[in-house]
């Protein structure tokens, strides 16, 4: 197995604002909140988490090949 990459910088739709967060191997986020604007910012219904849509790296379920898509 490759090396995963557990960082990915996060831009928000709202704002525009982008921040550096460390995605978790075990958990999917579905909603994250802006640290810039305070909005709340969810994954869309066909996306698989807010890293996958937001995210400059997708999360690690999908870098293993185990993602919904
Ligand atoms: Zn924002």
């Amino acid at each position: 197995m490759g090396c995963l990459n557990l960082r990915s910088i996060v831009q928000c739709p709202h704002c525009h604002f982008k921040v550096t967060e460390r995605m978790s191997t075990t958990q999917q986020v579905r909603e994250w909140q802006c640290p810039a604007c305070h909005k709340s910012v969810q994954a869309s219904p066909g996306a698989c988490c807010i890293f996958c849509e937001y995210g400059t790296v997708p999360c690690p379920a999908v870098q293993q090949g185990k993602g919904a898509h």
